[in-house]
């Protein structure tokens, strides 16, 4: 092989792989070679090169000098045989982006630990995967999705891929995780939990393979692979997931996760694991296949600009939870209370009405991911907002066709056209095949609602399927959307500050709204409360002490901004009407629209 590369965790202790890259032709007048500043489905500069320890290069035994290019490139003096470079990774970020190593387990992927060798990135490559030394590392095993060149499945050893695109897909993690293997599609798809947990296994297998199929039947077809991967990460607290062509890896709280003493109830944190399993898989289709065609032969050295992210995040967000109704794992209320909390999130954010979702797409490396505590003032999600633009689209096309179509026709279009082909849709593509399968022009509605700030008329499509949609006041911090269980008088004498507090004991303000009454008295992001008209707060007793007034009344408030104290004069006042409640008003048109048996 061309290029081959080997990677040990060499000092689990001090959380160091070795890698070492053998290269048989190098380029006779001196080899290029870098890291990758950012990894495909994460978009954010990251400059894994940061982490390389202790590089150098040899030849036939003689040291070959090195020089560096820039922050993540690297020439070598020509040499006549051989090339070997090898060095260190520190990996110690508990993280599906990126590498983690310790006496526990050994995770990486690709963009982290192994250099691009110019000139041969599109040839074949081999990897060996060494295990630790030790006898306490005995019954460790390796899990990914790469093919197999010699080691036996899951097992140490060689594995190969047909490009460095393709080496760097395949997350690998090592450790003596709990496996267990379904088939779907006759496929065999393993799910590999490393962590501390008791999940229920057969209910993961079972719930996961209901999930994979439905994905399958929608576009037709698995795309080619010998086998699938979910790669589990479960931890304290924690959430997180990112696709790969024939895997994922998630980071989810193992609280989220199944016991088998819960039969099948299903828990609000396993429903966002199914969520967020339901999601990545779709990815496999969205984004890993059907993708821009920028994210083409894609340059991981740089940002990589793109407006399309609502269809690839915010398609793929409107199926991670719809797909749960249509195959009963989850209830029609149970969806209906989801899409209630997305609403509300993104009706609760003024940045919506300056930003618009192309915008969030094409910015999201410096804005959406790189977010502080004005996020909600500034910016808008391209997940978030994406997915109603997506429900939004798969009503419309509902409308226009009479319901003989929707969003899963342009799904398998996109499917034939630009995944099964490797063509890439170019910026307007989606729109053009969305008002082709709806028999309609929906080019205004892209106009206002994507490229524009406009919210989509989600009162009235909801109406057209049965559902009414509608915006009160918030019932208090709680309140993530839905029905309150307050009358409409008692919601009007809810008084708000508008701010979002921090996690914690103490009433500190993670976020304040634009225009809201705190930011009107003059308080900020960081300031910590310890008083409203002279009588102490903490967290619990935070909202009885509002309740006690009415809009319109003024308080005193006295907070800490780092260590000085001020007193802030706040006239309350109602909340917004920016909480969705969804209310079931014919049934039957909900089961069409959710493609439920009646
Ligand atoms: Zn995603």
């Amino acid at each position: 092989m061309a290029v081959h590369y080997t990677i040990i965790p060499s000092n689990p202790a001090g959380h160091i792989f070795s890698v070492a890259i053998r290269i048989s032709k190098p380029d006779p007048a001196g080899q290029i070679f870098s890291m990758p500043a950012w990894i495909p489905g994460s978009y954010m500069i990251r400059d894994f090169a940061r982490n390389v320890v202790s590089l150098k290069a040899e030849s036939d035994g003689i040291d070959i000098p090195v020089h560096k290019q820039d922050k993540q490139t690297w020439l070598c003096d020509p040499c006549g045989g051989e090339l070997l470079i090898s060095y260190d990774i520190y990996a110690w970020d508990l993280s599906v982006r990126t590498a983690h190593l310790d006496g526990t387990h050994a995770y990486f992927n690709g963009t982290s630990v192994f250099m691009r060798i110019a000139g041969h990135e599109q040839q074949s490559c081999t990897m060996d995967v060494l295990p630790p030394e030790g006898r306490q590392y005995k019954n460790w095993k390796v899990s990914t999705a790469m093919t197999t060149d010699g080691a036996t499945l899951h097992g140490f050893g060689r594995y190969t891929a047909s490009s460095y695109d393709e080496l760097v897909d395949h997350p690998v993690e090592c450790g003596d995780f709990t496996l267990a293997t379904f088939e779907v599609a006759g496929v065999p798809h393993d799910i590999v939990i490393t962590g501390r947990h008791r999940a229920d296994m057969n209910r993961l297998c079972r719930d996961l393979k209901v999930i994979c199929q439905h994905h399958i039947d929608l576009f037709g077809e698995l795309p080619e692979m010998d086998r699938y991967v979910f790669q589990v990460m479960a931890v304290g607290d924690g959430y997180g997931g990112l696709e790969h062509r024939a895997s994922t890896s998630l980071i989810c709280k193992r609280d989220d996760l199944p016991l088998e003493k819960d039969a099948d109830t299903v828990t609000e944190g396993y429903r966002q694991f199914l969520g967020l399993c339901s999601h990545e898989y779709f990815h496999t289709w969205n984004v890993k296949r059907i993708k821009p065609v920028h994210f083409v032969d894609m340059d991981l050295q740089q940002e990589v600009h793109t407006n399309q992210l609502w269809a690839y995040e915010g398609i793929t967000s409107y199926y991670d939870d719809l797909s749960l109704v249509r195959t009963g794992l989850i209830t029609p209320e149970s969806y209906l209370e989801l899409l209630e909390q997305t609403v509300t999130r993104v009706w609760r954010g003024s940045g919506r009405l300056k930003q618009s979702v192309a915008e969030s797409s094409f910015d999201t490396w410096t804005k959406f991911y790189k977010q502080d505590e004005n996020a909600p003032n500034a910016i808008v999600s391209y997940y978030a907002k994406g997915s109603l633009l997506a429900l939004s689209v798969d009503l419309l096309i509902r409308k226009h066709t009479s319901g003989e179509k929707s969003l899963d026709d342009v799904m398998r279009l996109l499917w034939q056209r630009h995944g099964r082909t490797g063509i890439g849709t170019e910026e307007r593509t989606i729109e053009e095949v969305i008002s082709e399968v709806a028999g309609a022009d929906l080019s205004d509605f892209f106009e206002a609602c994507l490229y524009g700030p406009e919210d989509p008329p989600l009162e009235e499509l909801f109406a057209n399927n049965g559902v009414q949609c509608r915006f009160r006041p918030s019932a208090g911090l709680s309140d993530k959307g839905g029905k309150s269980g307050k009358t409409d008088d008692q919601l009007l004498a809810t008084v708000n500050l508008g701010v979002i507090l921090a996690a914690g004991n103490t009433v500190k303000l993670a976020m304040v709204m634009e225009a809201g009454p705190a930011m009107k008295a003059g308080l900020s992001a960081g300031d910590e409360l310890v008083a409203i008209d002279g009588i102490r707060v903490d967290k619990a007793g935070f909202e009885s002490i509002l309740h006690r007034y009415m809009p319109g009344d003024s308080i005193e408030i006295h907070a800490f901004r780092r260590d000085e104290l001020s007193v802030f004069s706040v006239v309350l006042e109602p909340a917004a009407a920016d909480t969705c409640e969804l209310s079931v008003i014919t049934a039957q048109l909900v089961s069409r629209w959710l493609g439920l048996e009646m």
